[in-house]
């Protein structure tokens, strides 16, 4: 493309002033208010920039103050003390202020014009490497969504518009900056980003943005694993979990980040689907309430349907139980590990969640015992509660546990049969209350892991 071409494709840039816009200084962060103060003083331009504009201007409060500016990564880092570069793919500076991050960026350019300093690297129409730097316009441009190039001017307060990001927030809807083909390609992490964006902010995706999803879908293969990982971890653990799981699903993306669950939902089996969505449901009023969550749970809940069927199915066989469950994990952990690259302390935890379920069935005194000191008895009691969707029977056992743990340890002891895998759950909760409404049901006997 030659430059003409480019500029006639240059939206025009808008300024709006301090005045006609609901920026406050007072909401945004001391620290990146720091930053782009000494920057500016040092005569680099620089701007508050991305989610946070965007955030502020919908009257959120951003998760973390992007900064853009003039300044190389060279220069950023000899200004702060408390800075240290980092990044290969996109070189960029962290100024650190105790648990905060400021995230330091140079204007990005396109690399086309002469002496343009830096590299930039694309493979089969992927960027892989971004390190040229460019001007302020151009930034703007290789932005994803109009929305997110929005820059707050710290020299003067304003708001600078360089693609009609403030029209779409008016129209809430996410448009890509340029041909969406192209971008996505360059990128396919971008076809995430409006999933959970859109998820996010409650926003809809024009339509041209959500055109290509189906057939470029599939390049996500070829993101980084960790890479998504991280992006499973905002899409999934931010707050907003089941939007964006709905989302993802009906943007038919699920299938290329989770290939097994949506294989499993695809099933039809709603019972899953409910287990999906409260596990999300509950991740989400975690975080609303400030308690912590973990990944672990989460991706346990994701893949669960997938585990258990192949560990079912291989019992049926007549394998033993507890291998049949140990090989089932292996096997989807192993899969879905190749697309997001899970932890492996996250993975073992899943690993453990799924196989101590079985044992919520053995009502032997050892055995219940053994497992109510069991490290990760908490998280798998909790997802036996989620499994309540499953059947009456998985409901009851819930219960039962729910109950069980409430007991002093001797009078539980005692009221346990020692042996005997039918004993039924009634006869070890020697109160009344729930118990009695479990008197003539059965625990469900179903596998028996050794
Ligand atoms: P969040 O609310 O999750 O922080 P965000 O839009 O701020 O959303 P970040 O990952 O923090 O997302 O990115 C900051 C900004 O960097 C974005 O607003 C966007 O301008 C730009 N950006 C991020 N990822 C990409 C990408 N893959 N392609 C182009 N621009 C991107
Ligand atoms: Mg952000």
């Amino acid at each position: 493309m030659n430059s003409e071409a480019r500029n006639d494709a240059r939206p025009a840039l808008r300024i709006i002033p301090r005045e006609q816009h609901t920026i406050s200084r007072k909401n945004i962060s001391k620290a990146a208010l720091r930053v782009l103060y000494r920057l500016n003083e040092a005569g680099y331009d620089a701007f508050l920039v991305g989610g946070a504009v965007r955030d502020l201007l919908l009257g959120g409060r951003p998760k973390d103050f992007d900064v853009a500016t003039s300044a190389t990564p060279d220069e950023v880092k000899k200004l702060f003390r408390n800075c240290r570069l980092i990044g290969r793919r996109f070189r960029l500076a962290h100024v650190v202020f105790g648990p905060e991050i400021i995230e330091v960026a140079t204007f990005r350019g396109t690399g086309e014009e002469e002496g343009a300093e830096g590299e930039r690297h694309i493979v089969d129409g992927r960027i892989v490497r971004d390190n040229v730097w460019g001007t302020i316009e151009e930034d703007a441009l290789r932005r994803d969504f109009r929305v997110n190039a929005m820059y707050y001017d710290i020299s003067d307060f304003s708001v600078r518009d360089y693609v009609g990001g403030m029209q779409d927030l008016q129209d809430r809807v996410l448009r890509l900056i340029g041909d969406p083909d192209t971008r996505y390609r360059e990128d396919p992490v971008r076809m995430l980003r409006a999933a959970r964006l859109a998820a996010k902010l409650g926003f809809s995706i024009d339509a041209p943005a959500a055109a290509p999803f189906e057939e470029l879908g599939p390049l996500l293969a070829e993101a980084a694993p960790a890479r998504l990982f991280d992006e499973s971890l905002k899409m999934f653990l931010a707050g907003h979990g089941l939007k964006s799981f709905r989302m993802l699903e009906q943007c038919g993306l699920l299938k290329f980040l989770f290939p097994a669950t949506a294989r499993a939902l695809k099933r039809g089996d709603e019972a899953l689907r409910a287990l999906v969505e409260q596990g999300l449901e509950n991740t989400d009023a975690r975080v609303a309430e400030g308690k912590s969550v973990t990944p672990a749970f989460l991706f346990a809940v994701l893949l669960w349907g997938e585990v258990r069927d192949l560990a079912q199915q291989q019992i049926a066989r007549g394998k033993d139980a507890t291998e049949a469950w140990a090989r089932a994990a292996l096997q989807v952990v192993g899969e879905q590990c190749q697309r997001v690259a899970i932890p492996r302390r996250f993975t073992f935890t899943m690993e453990e969640i799924w196989s101590l379920q079985p044992r919520f069935e053995q009502i032997q005194r050892k055995k219940v015992l053994r497992l109510l000191a069991h490290p990760r008895f908490r998280a798998a009691f909790d997802f036996l509660l989620l499994r309540a969707h499953e059947s009456p029977a998985i409901r009851e056992l819930g219960l039962w546990w729910d109950h069980a743990q409430q007991l002093p340890h001797e009078t539980l002891a005692a009221a346990l049969p020692a042996h005997g895998g039918g004993s039924e759950p009634e006869a070890a909760t020697p109160t009344a209350g729930p118990a009695r409404k479990r008197r003539r049901r059965k625990p469900a006997t179903k596998s028996k892991p050794a």
